[in-house]
């Protein structure tokens, strides 16, 4: 073995130990969100800490770091793969040393309080209480932006921690054009919710919880999660983790509204079929990691929406769906269809439509921007808030709680994340529409259960690369096109021709 391969091989072994210790980090954490005993967490907090803390160690050991800079300084010596996980290691570990070990400690101190202070704020609707959190965490992101990088505006430093390679500017331009397009056609379903379809409650009714847990197995499985490397089990807000070799999802059951767990399932099998697909061969490296945030969500968004909303996916499932629950004896799929699509502007961002979803996210992009610029005071935010919503979706809440209290990001300190929802939207179309243009209309395959061809298609032009290449440069390899919101409008435009015809 060469030098030089002795020391990427090192490299390999010191990101695979601090992936081990990750793992045990998740594992610990979907305990506690699945199936911990509420009096097991002060001790299990502890864990987490202690756990968190070696990691943090390993990541910043001297003799890494400077194994980090060795590679980096002889980059032309290694072959392409090799040079990819050094350039994504350097990238992480240079942000990582600006920062003093004592703000490291105060930001996650302060995000920890600042989330216990929300949960209590936003269930007594009182917005003074968090607003002096808030303040401090705005602070606190600004002072780690400028030490990372103080000649670039502090949210694009922020917002790379998500998104690598993204800037404000161009996330300005391609928000304007989703914007820009998105407004008739929200114009257009306000008219329409006026006259409530007759279809949307074909998914109310009686869904016992068993025969859900059964049925939403039953789809995962079909979509091709891998039940031998995986699990779908429950919690309050699913979420998908990895634990090495095995990818957890998580759901939860409405048992009077069928779509309220099985498009959390759909949405989390998504992210997990791009954990799946990562290269094995690669793990624990740079190459066999989710290339962002944004990516991650165009996976999920994809089987969400781009199939699960989509008439040739229910022409698959509504018979098993039929023989799963007595409660859908006599919906047609028509009915079904409509149930799955209904759009309408309303005030909470997790529970709004595939059209109007995004409105929600470009609001909390132009508020958290004008935070991090100072040309915002978190005062004037609840005005703010409301002033907007009005403004992009004609309605307004009545309480903080139905408004700029309703999202845990800012207060947890996860500011520049909002945008990856959006991003997963626009990049899910794109994909789409570029697998369709290289295997043909997929409408057939769905109908027909198999969706190993579309996912194939995704293994292939995303999820073996990794962090191969950056987002902007992934999507435009993979569809021909830098992103661009153009797929994303035609097909919810194609969504509300569909609804209006009704
Ligand atoms: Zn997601």
């Amino acid at each position: 073995m060469s030098r030089v391969d002795q020391a990427y091989a090192r490299l390999v072994e010191a990101l695979r130990a601090q992936t081990d210790l990750a793992d045990a980090l998740h594992l610990l954490e979907w305990d506690q969100e699945t199936v911990l005993p509420a009096g097991a967490a002060e001790r299990r907090a502890r864990q987490i800490g202690t756990l968190a803390a070696a990691l943090h160690e390993r990541r910043t050991d001297p003799a890494f770091l400077t194994l980090v800079d060795e590679l980096a300084a002889i980059s032309a010596e290694l072959d392409p793969s090799q040079a990819v996980d050094v350039r994504e290691t350097k990238w992480h570990v240079d942000r990582a040393r600006c920062l003093d070990p004592e703000l490291v400690r105060e930001r996650s101190t302060l995000h920890a309080q600042a989330r216990g202070i929300w949960v209590t704020a936003r269930r007594d609707n009182d917005f003074a209480a968090l607003a002096p959190w808030l303040g401090r965490v705005i602070d606190t992101e600004r002072r780690v932006a400028t030490a990372i990088d103080q000649r670039r505006p502090a949210y694009d430093v922020l917002l790379e921690e998500f998104e690598p390679g993204m800037s404000a500017a161009s996330l300005d331009a391609l928000f304007q054009e989703l914007r820009t397009g998105l407004q008739p056609l929200v114009d257009r379903i306000q008219r329409k919710a006026n006259r409530r379809h007759r279809g949307a409650e074909a998914l109310c009714g009686a869904f016992p919880v068993n025969a859900q847990r059964r049925f939403n197995k039953l789809v995962a499985d079909r979509l091709g999660f891998d039940f031998n490397k995986g699990r779908l089990d429950e919690a309050a807000h699913p979420f998908t983790t990895t634990v090495g070799d095995d990818v957890r999802i998580t759901t939860r059951y409405d048992r009077r509204d069928l779509r309220y767990g099985l498009y959390a399932t759909i949405h989390e099998t998504g992210h997990a079929l791009y954990e799946q697909g990562l290269d094995p061969g690669a793990w624990g490296t740079p190459r066999g990691s989710a290339c962002s945030f944004g990516i991650h969500e165009s996976q999920s968004r994809l089987w969400e929406n781009q199939v699960g909303r989509s008439e040739a996916f229910w022409t698959h499932l509504l018979p098993a769906a039929r023989k799963a629950f007595p409660a859908l004896a006599g919906r047609s799929l028509g009915d079904v269809l409509l149930a799955v699509n209904d759009a309408g502007p309303s005030l909470i961002r997790t529970e709004a439509d595939e059209i109007t979803y995004n409105l929600h996210i470009i609001l909390r992009f132009d508020i958290e921007r004008s935070l991090i610029d100072g040309s915002l005071e978190v005062a004037a935010l609840p005005q703010v808030w409301r002033e907007k919503m009005r403004h992009y979706l004609g309605v307004e809440p009545e309480t903080d709680r139905d408004g700029v209290l309703q999202d845990v990001h800012w207060p947890g300190g996860s500011i520049g994340y909002f945008p990856s929802y959006a991003l997963g939207n626009v990049y899910a179309a794109q994909l789409f529409k570029a697998a369709e243009a290289e295997i043909g209309p997929l409408d057939a395959a769905l109908a027909a259960g198999e969706f190993t061809v579309l996912l194939g298609w995704l293994r292939q032009r995303i999820h073996r690369f990794g962090q191969t290449y950056r987002p902007v440069e992934l999507i435009t390899l993979a569809t021909g096109e830098t992103p661009t919101a153009r797929p994303l409008l035609d097909h919810l435009e194609r969504r509300i021709a569909f609804l209006e015809s009704t």
